[in-house]
């Protein structure tokens, strides 16, 4: 783990509660694929996000927000925003986890976000692109409403580089127009995979949703040591 100083770059918009934020280290970092930094608010306020970008970009991505506005994440925003209109840097831990991706497996994926576990999802969908990687990838990301695939069309585009990789984006409440798979994301994967024993599994989402899955994949054939999600460490 290193603390990192940050120059504030960009606070965007992705949906009315999820902001896409991008940060540029004053110094070369070192992390994987599916790690999280802690955003600094104070010496002891630190607060976990995971880095939707990868190795080697620039700027760090982080997903900020969630389907109801809250003060985890409207605290961090806010001192995101302050520092930025400052133009003063933000301080954060980089390298933290143990959920990072695994390229060195051979077992199929399965990559599974419920909301903005989606940015800890990202990232590992595009190591294994750029590391050309041919293994079967099934992608969920499961959003209450439709307007929360925020980046649906990019994750189309990933999945049309490579015949093995699949995107399935479940919506919980979806609206007549929805043509797609609904209801809560890990029943989707429950639906489809009859044992899920040979595939490595990484989760990520709300605490709530991480203990339904650990607890329901084990039942149906997952191996516990070939599921990564650092949310378990919390629940
Ligand atoms: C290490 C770590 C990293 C984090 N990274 C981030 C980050 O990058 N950005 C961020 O904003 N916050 C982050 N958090 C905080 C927290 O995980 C998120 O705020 C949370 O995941 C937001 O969920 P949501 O509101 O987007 O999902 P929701 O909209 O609540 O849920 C999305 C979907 O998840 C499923 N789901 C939800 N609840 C349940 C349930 N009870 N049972 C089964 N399925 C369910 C459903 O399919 C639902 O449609 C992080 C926390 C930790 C510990």
């Amino acid at each position: 783990m290193t603390t990192i100083s940050c120059n504030v770059d960009l606070i965007e918009a992705l949906t009315p509660t999820v902001n896409r934020v991008l940060l540029t280290p004053a110094q070369p970092v070192s992390f994987a694929s599916g790690q999280y930094l802690q955003l600094c608010l104070s010496e002891s306020d630190k607060r976990p996000f995971s880095i939707a970008s990868i190795p080697g970009q620039s700027q760090l991505e982080l997903h900020i927000g969630g389907a109801v506005a809250d003060p985890y994440a409207s605290q961090a925003l806010a001192h995101l925003m302050q520092q930025h209109q400052l133009q003063q840097p933000v301080q954060a831990e980089i390298g933290l986890g143990n959920a990072q991706f695994r390229a060195d497996s051979e077992r199929p994926l399965i990559l599974l976000a419920g909301g903005t576990g989606f940015s800890y999802i990202y990232s590992i969908a595009q190591a294994i692109a750029a590391a050309r990687l041919d293994r079967p990838v099934f992608m969920y990301w499961g959003v209450r409403e439709h307007s929360a695939l925020y980046h649906a069309d990019i994750m189309q585009a990933w999945a049309a580089q490579n015949s093995k990789y699949r995107f399935i984006p479940v919506i919980q409440n979806p609206d007549d127009s929805w043509q797609g798979r609904s209801g809560m994301v890990h029943e989707a994967v429950l639906n489809d995979f009859v044992s899920l024993e040979a595939y490595d599994i990484y989760v990520a989402g709300p605490f709530a949703m991480a203990g339904v899955v650990r607890s329901a994949f084990i039942e149906q054939g997952a191996q516990r040591e070939h599921m990564f999600a650092d949310a378990f460490a919390y629940i």
